[in-house]
């Protein structure tokens, strides 16, 4: 499969309508039945079977009938609206080549309207810590809105988060643009990973910047968590940038001590392989902060002084709650942990998912992604639980995404920025509506999933028509 963005130039409005009318049921279903999507999306003119055909031909969705008919969305489809979402938003218009890979992301460049390169980096969280976050079910179990798409959104918003506060805070790393859904879009970094560098001009001062880095980072309360050679970048001036954030810690988490000199292991290690430094000496100043080391040189985390509330403070003012942070420590640590004292080679590159939709998507050649005007103005859902659209359509929305369980922040200050209080009685009935629909797809009951594939198992005839009659007030 690839990530052939030219698919998205011929993509209609209807195309994109139902492909997020699938994004929103999933916030309640991990499979979305048809119907739903038919509801959600109301096109005009009817079709929604049809366009799901043609969305599961692009492998945009994937139907599932194990349990009953229905859709859910691929990482492709999720990637599109992402992109385009961001090409409405006028962030950039065209996408490049693929030029990083990582343990869960792929990156790929950019262009602007004036011709700016930057960098975005697509998070496929599940890619190989995918075992890990089955393993913490039983935590999952209660949460309906769990799924890769919810946790890769996550990690882009909390790599968001900290990629802005740690550049306001002066450390070496991209600028954070903008964010939507599992999408980051930063700056392009010129230069490369520093394990493709075989050759350095000044080893010790870039030894001492990048331990420099990670003493800096626990004074402001933060360790990296996978501070190795693949996330820092180094350019032909030797000047040294980090890179990837989503598992990156409080210097609180119980486990802190173990991270941090981890961190601070894999950077001796790879300096005395790579450029056979050896580290007698004690650094007693590395990059202008002086700390204590112990008798290998090793910097002493608790010899830190560490600046209190820097996680908690610059992520709540982003958006990305306290609450948000332990789903995610939750669902990866095991992922963490399991890398624990592992080479980098083979927690990076190797182990990905068996899946070989997910490993496949590559961009070849660059490719325009100018927009249709008519395309523009289709159903435009930002995955931040915004949508532009008639009144209809978001009371739709609004009451199949509603429930404190699976409505998040944002979609809650959206909530409350337009709805008033007319609307709030209106709202109140609408989810009543919502709850009892959604209970009685869960009953068990199957539902159609195409014209062409269905199948009366008995009793569904009435049930659809029950359907329609609590869905008709909508
Ligand atoms: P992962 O979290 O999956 O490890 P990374 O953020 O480390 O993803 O990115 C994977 C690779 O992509 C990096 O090793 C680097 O080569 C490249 N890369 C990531 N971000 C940028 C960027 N802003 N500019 C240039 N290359 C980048
Ligand atoms: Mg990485």
């Amino acid at each position: 499969m690839k990530l052939n963005v030219d698919v998205l130039r011929y993509l209609s409005k209807d195309d994109f309508r139902v492909l997020t009318a699938v994004e929103m049921g999933m916030r309640n279903h991990e499979i979305v039945p048809a119907e739903l999507v038919d509801r959600i999306a109301s096109l005009k003119h009817g079709g929604t079977y049809k366009v799901l055909k043609n969305l599961l031909k692009h492998k945009l969705l994937h139907h599932d009938s194990s349990k009953y008919d229905g859709f859910r969305l691929t990482y492709l489809g999720y990637d599109f609206l992402a992109i385009k979402t961001m090409v409405n938003r006028g962030v950039f218009m065209a996408v490049g080549r693929q030029i990083g890979v990582g343990k869960e992301s792929d990156i790929f460049e950019v262009a602007t309207e004036d011709g700016t390169i930057l960098a975005i980096k697509l998070h496929r969280l599940g890619r190989v810590s995918f075992r890990a976050v089955k393993s913490k079910r039983d935590y999952l179990r209660h949460r309906t809105s769990y799924s890769w798409l919810y946790l890769s959104r996550l990690a882009a918003i909390k790599e968001f988060a900290f990629m802005k506060a740690l550049e306001e805070h002066g450390f070496p790393v991209p600028r954070a643009v903008d964010c939507n859904r599992h999408c980051v879009v930063m700056s392009l970094v010129q230069g490369y990973p520093l394990v493709q560098v075989k050759e350095l001009q000044n080893p010790e001062t870039v030894f001492e910047r990048i331990v420099g880095l990670v003493v800096r980072l626990a004074e402001h309360g933060l360790i990296h968590c996978d501070f190795n050679e693949f996330n820092i970048m180094i350019d032909d001036d030797e000047k040294v940038t980090m890179i990837d954030f989503p598992q990156m810690v409080s210097v609180d988490h119980r486990n802190a001590q173990m991270y941090f000199d981890r961190d601070v292991e894999c950077i001796f290690k790879f300096f005395s392989k790579r450029f056979n430094m050896s580290f007698q000496e004690s650094l007693d100043d590395i990059d202008g902060s002086e700390v204590d080391t112990d008798e290998s040189g090793r910097p002493r985390f608790s010899s830190i002084e560490k600046g209190a509330g820097f996680l908690d403070k610059e992520l709540a003012a982003s958006g990305f709650t306290r609450k948000d942070q332990e789903d995610m420590e939750k669902c990866i640590e095991g992922g963490i942990e399991k890398d624990a004292g592992s080479g980098e080679e083979e927690s990076e590159g190797g182990g990905h998912s068996s899946d070989s939709e997910l490993n496949e998507s590559y961009i070849s050649g660059v490719v325009s992604l100018q927009l249709q005007e008519q395309e523009e103005q289709t159903l435009n859902c930002d995955g931040e639980g915004r949508v532009e659209e008639n009144q209809q359509n978001s009371e739709v929305r609004q009451s199949q995404t509603s429930g404190p369980e699976t409505q998040d922040a944002s979609d809650k200050e959206e909530d409350n920025q337009t709805m008033n209080d007319d609307d709030a009685e209106l709202m109140k009935r609408l989810r009543k509506q919502n709850r009892r629909a959604i209970a009685s797809v869960r009953g068990g009951r199957k539902t159609v999933a195409s014209r062409n594939s269905y199948k009366d198992k008995g009793g569904k005839s009435s049930h659809n028509s029950k359907m329609q009659k609590q869905l008709s007030g909508w």
